[in-house]
């Protein structure tokens, strides 16, 4: 028993080490903020397993200006009460792309941004085909259009024309 008991401990310890995402937490809804990293400006989401009072929004505020955020990295020391609240996304870096559920957020200073490389401005319209044929599809810029990208897409419809096309001997 002491031994089952000594083993479960050891792996909850791993699991807390590992800054796991709780799954019910990576949802558009759960996002709280936005943040930048200080290398490649990329936006990332910063989750939150509930609404911050006051206290908790003002500490998580300091936390930002205190320390500088990368890619990768941890929002909060260790030791600070709120990093079993409010959660980032530690398994990425500065070549990761825009987080897929960042398009799904609807929180105040969401804006479009390229999913290569998080550009605001000079963003493509896609074609009209290309609207009927997915359901999702991400933005894209100038830059990126020209180094040969294509719309990040998901989501196919499936429409009947491809039926259509056969035809009838
Ligand atoms: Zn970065
Ligand atoms: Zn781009």
């Amino acid at each position: 028993m002491e031994t089952t008991e000594e083993f479960r401990l050891t792996y909850m310890q791993l699991q807390i080490n590992a800054e796991l995402i709780p799954k019910s937490i990576l949802v558009g809804g759960k996002i709280h903020d936005y943040i930048s990293c200080e290398y490649c400006q990329k936006r990332h989401c910063v989750y939150s397993n509930k609404v911050l009072n006051d206290e908790e929004e003002y500490n998580y505020q300091q936390a930002l200006e205190s320390y500088s955020y990368s890619c990768g990295v941890p929002i909060f020391p260790d030791d600070h009460y709120l990093k079993e609240t409010v959660f980032i996304r530690i398994q990425i870096n500065c070549d990761s792309l825009i987080e897929i559920l960042y398009y799904s957020s609807r929180k105040s200073g969401n804006y479009p941004i390229c999913y290569y490389c998080e550009e605001k401005e000079d963003l493509i319209t896609p074609s009209q085909s290309l609207k009927e044929r997915f359901k999702q599809i991400y933005p894209l810029c100038e830059v990126c259009y020209e180094n040969k990208k294509d719309f990040h897409t998901k989501g196919e419809i499936k429409t009947s024309k491809h039926v259509s096309k056969k035809r009838k001997i």
